[in-house]
């Protein structure tokens, strides 16, 4: 039996040896190589084992529910409320399905880079006036050229297809 078959075994015959032909279990035995190579992962798990994760601080709530407010009340209005009309009631009607998806994407990054810039410091940072998001959102607004490009591709589409893709 090849050692590189009974290796792939090793887990198995930690978890569930019952599970592990009796083949698997001889070579092991008998094995110097795939017996060490089974120590080792015992060991690993042991090790596994004691591990615990660390306790949420007690005010982890209450930062994060902070950090939320000074972020809402920090955001620039403005911006996303004038994209949001434009994509939802502008020209392109067809378009809606993808301008809203453009919208959660915008959202999701912004969650995300919130997520990974806001820490969870004991004083917060001041909030950025531009953040790069921010900046997205303004090339993305003052840029209309965007929302042409797709537009343009949306109605080749359409043509090609004789119907609404979306
Ligand atoms: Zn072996």
């Amino acid at each position: 039996m090849i050692c590189r078959t009974v290796k792939a075994n090793l887990p198995d015959l930690l978890l569930a040896p019952k599970s592990v032909s009796a083949e698997v279990r001889a070579h092991v035995e008998s094995c110097a190589a795939c017996g060490k190579e089974l120590q080792s992962l015992e060991a690993t798990m042991a090790l596994l084992d004691t591990w615990t994760a660390p306790e949420v601080s007690p005010y982890f709530d209450t930062r994060m529910a902070g950090l939320m407010r000074e972020e809402q009340q920090a955001a620039p209005a403005g911006w996303l409320e004038r994209i949001r009309a434009r994509m939802l009631f502008g020209n392109h009607m067809h378009m809606r399905p993808l301008a809203a998806a453009a919208l959660a994407l915008i959202v999701a990054v912004g969650g995300g880079t919130y997520a990974g810039f806001g820490g969870f410091s004991p004083k917060p940072a001041p909030v950025q006036t531009a953040s790069p998001v921010i900046k997205d959102l303004q090339s993305l607004d003052e840029n209309a050229q965007v929302f042409q490009q797709l537009n343009s591709m949306d109605q080749q589409e359409t043509g090609d297809n004789g119907g609404n893709s979306l």
